[in-house]
């Protein structure tokens, strides 16, 4: 595995890997790696002829300081990981490298409702920090793949309208959420769970599918489901939910009609840590 630090020294070697023709992938990672990660690398390598992983953890977008300081460091683990499943490129830039003019950067992009809704309201500013630094990355890779999980649903939408308003040459491949044996979505914020916090956290995925079984009756109306939802956790002492709503999968604006593609999304506190996760309903 190749390491670069700086984008000149990794654009001069793309463009050399490209010009032998070979297909690039891409796997952008805040670090702190787990399988949800190794599953989007395996699906790299699977498709491309050369996959770049890049870990950068972005100031720009927590909209949480403690978020930040907290956000789990694992460099060593994470380089034996990349190793071991192969990764040909890590891409590991400083703060500097990727903000060579600050943090205030201007480079903003207006999304409109899918950046200003769930995530978007309850972590303002998130949404234009992560595509910011996805934007400044893909003009560095320029890969043919681009590979995001469903774990980041909202994310991976917004992704999709970044490359489609920037006309970028990459195709977005997004990968299922892998999930721990009792169903809990994997996350580098898992790290953070105390024993007991661990224990409840299970609850996120059994209430979304709990209400994706109770979805499949028309008489149960979206507004009760989410009701519902939101009563089941909030029964839970230790658990905090702070939203669970059912979008159109495509526009997450609110559903018409049930015969749309549904998606339930939730953001969960537990024992100070904020998880969030999502599942497709028809
Ligand atoms: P992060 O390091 O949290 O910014 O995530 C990097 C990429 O990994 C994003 O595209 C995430 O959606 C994806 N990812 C995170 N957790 C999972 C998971 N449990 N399953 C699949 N992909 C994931």
């Amino acid at each position: 595995m190749i390491v670069f630090k700086h984008a000149q020294s990794l654009d001069r070697y793309l463009i050399k890997c490209k010009n032998r023709g070979q297909k690039i992938g891409f796997v952008p990672t805040m670090g702190a790696l787990h399988q949800g990660h190794i599953s989007l690398i395996k699906a790299s390598k699977e498709t491309t002829d050369l996959t770049v992983c890049s870990i950068f953890v972005n100031p720009t977008q927590f909209n949480d300081p403690t978020d930040f300081q907290n956000y789990p460091s694992t460099l060593s683990a994470d380089m034996d990981i990349l190793l071991a499943v192969e990764c040909e490129v890590l891409f590991m830039p400083s703060v500097k490298e990727m903000y060579p003019n600050g943090l205030s950067d201007p480079l903003k992009i207006d999304f409109g409702f899918i950046a200003q809704t769930l995530e978007g309201e309850h972590r303002p500013g998130h949404f234009e920090g992560m595509a910011q630094i996805v934007e400044k990355l893909l003009r560095i890779v320029k890969p043919d793949f681009l590979f995001m999980g469903q774990k980041d649903y909202q994310q991976q939408l917004i992704v999709g309208q970044l490359i489609k308003k920037r006309k970028f040459d990459t195709r977005l491949m997004v990968c299922p959420t892998l999930r721990e044996s009792d169903g809990l979505a994997m996350s580098s914020r898992n790290v953070r769970l105390d024993k007991k916090s661990r224990k409840l956290a299970v609850k996120i995925s059994e209430t979304l599918k709990f209400i994706k079984t109770a979805s499949a009756k028309p008489s149960n109306t979206l507004k009760q489901l989410e009701q519902e939802a939101i009563n089941r956790l909030q029964a839970i002492k230790g658990i905090d939910p702070e939203y669970f709503s059912i979008r159109n999968a495509t526009t997450l604006k609110p559903v018409r009609k049930r015969t749309e593609k549904m998606v339930a999304l939730t953001a969960v506190w537990i024992g100070g840590v904020r998880l969030i996760d999502n599942l497709l309903l028809n």
